[in-house]
């Protein structure tokens, strides 16, 4: 006996009744990202493992545990991507983007894999929209990015959304933030777990991202990296903060985020909403700048920022709302005799061509079974073909919203549902 085939687990179908809501979703992140001046760009889905483990980080838990990793037939190793920014720094080396343009602002969205623990609305393939800004180390990029999550989150009707930001130093003042972060974890190490013991030696800021309880109370009261920032990064870190007041977004500094990647140079930042259907508190979207990742890949000494916001939670806060996505037949075409279902279908055909939904029964069927398909279809119009209107060239429409009949010609059939239902909009917006 055959064994039913499933989904691999943590990874959905997405069918009608759902895709509206995910191509509303990125259709809002295309176009408010195009009003920023964003281009889209598509990276594969699978990419060498040394991208990741090199841009990432080994230490981090996404390349450590989490990644989709095996050998190809050509013994590669290769990875799915579990995150979008190392790709994209790639591509931008790549196709030398730098000598073509000195600021470029690019977006994606799309799967990233990840072998986590599932949980509600996380996915071992899950999606996100995400952009990167090349080229800029100003202040100004890093709030435009802030300003554009900000903006992608309200157009999705989310209002309790907190900015949680931080700074993480550069090459000039980590340093004395790690030294003095070892030694302070070094005299609570019975308190840490084992995994921390490892990373105290290896990445120490790994430490402040660790889920262990015990591991969080200990980070919590560790030393504060924004006590840390030299002069320059300070004055970044301020002028962040400024021009984020200008726009009137609001934010909390909280010095203990550090977001889990090891690329983040200065300013990080992530946004939290709290709804019902998320649980508690949770981040929705998040980012930073990472001015030495491109170098670090082998491309030019190049600063970026940007952000990535998991898809997945988004969509489910939409799924718990009233509002209904997606669009209806604007004509259901029923057929009352066999002898007219050649004449429906190659009149189905026509109006498509001429841009108008048309759901019609290939089966044919009884015109009461056909009728039940439309209203189910929510179609605004029906047309029922017979004979008589074969022969006539006349037919009657009906308007489901209120079952009234309008007398048009088969000929004239587009523009008279354009027409109707033009004006039935109007009605509908001065009743209310
Ligand atoms: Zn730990
Ligand atoms: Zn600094």
């Amino acid at each position: 006996m055959s064994q039913t085939l499933a989904a691999v687990k943590g990874m959905n179908d997405l069918l009608p009744g759902e895709i509206e809501i995910w191509q509303h979703v990125e259709g809002l992140a295309r176009e408010l990202f195009g009003r920023f001046g964003y281009g889209e760009i598509r990276t594969p889905m699978v990419e060498d493992t040394a991208l990741f483990v090199r841009s990432v980080g080994e230490e981090t838990d996404i390349v450590g545990k989490e990644m989709y990793t095996f050998d190809d037939k050509g013994g590669r190793s290769l990875s799915l991507r579990p995150e979008g920014t190392a790709p994209a720094a790639r591509a931008y080396i790549e196709h030398s983007i730098l000598n073509q343009e000195p600021l470029t602002r690019w977006f994606y969205t799309g799967p990233m894999f990840r072998y986590e623990r599932m949980k509600t609305g996380r996915y071992r393939q899950f999606y996100q929209v995400g952009a990167e800004a090349y080229g800029s180390k100003e202040p100004a990029q890093d709030v435009e990015v802030m300003d554009m999550v900000a903006q992608f989150l309200q157009a999705l009707g989310l209002q309790d959304i907190a900015l949680n930001l931080n700074s993480l130093g550069d090459e000039a003042c980590r340093p004395a933030y790690h030294a003095k972060l070892v030694e302070y974890l070094k005299a609570h190490i019975e308190e840490l777990c084992g995994d921390c013991h490892r990373r105290m030696e290896t990445n120490p800021l790994r430490v402040l991202d660790c889920k262990n309880p015990k591991c969080q109370e200990v980070a919590g009261k560790g030393p504060n990296v924004l006590e840390f920032l030299c002069e320059p990064c300070k004055a970044h870190f301020d002028d962040v903060q400024r021009k984020l007041t200008a726009l009137e977004i609001k934010y909390v500094v909280n010095p203990r985020m550090v977001r889990g990647l090891d690329y983040y140079t200065r300013t990080v930042f992530e946004f939290i909403a709290s709804h019902p259907a998320l649980g508690t508190a949770s981040t929705v979207g998040g980012g930073g700048r990472y001015d030495k990742l491109v170098k670090s890949l082998g491309g030019p000494d190049v600063p970026a920022v940007g952000f990535a916001c998991g898809l997945d939670r988004l969509v489910l806060l939409l799924k718990e709302g009233t509002r209904k996505f997606g669009a209806s037949p604007d004509l259901f075409i029923a057929v009352a005799d066999p002898g007219s279902q050649d004449t429906a279908f190659t009149l189905a055909s026509k109006l498509r061509r001429e841009g108008l939904r048309v759901d019609f029964d290939t089966r044919g069927g009884s015109l009461k079974s056909q009728m039940k398909r439309s209203d189910k279809s929510g179609a605004r119009f029906t047309l029922v073909l017979g004979e008589q209107e074969r022969t006539s060239g006349e037919a009657k429409l009906k308007r489901m919203a209120d079952g009234s009949l309008i007398p048009v010609s088969l000929s004239g059939l587009a523009a008279a549902v354009r027409e109707h239902s033009a004006t039935e909009v109007a009605q509908r917006g001065n009743a209310t």
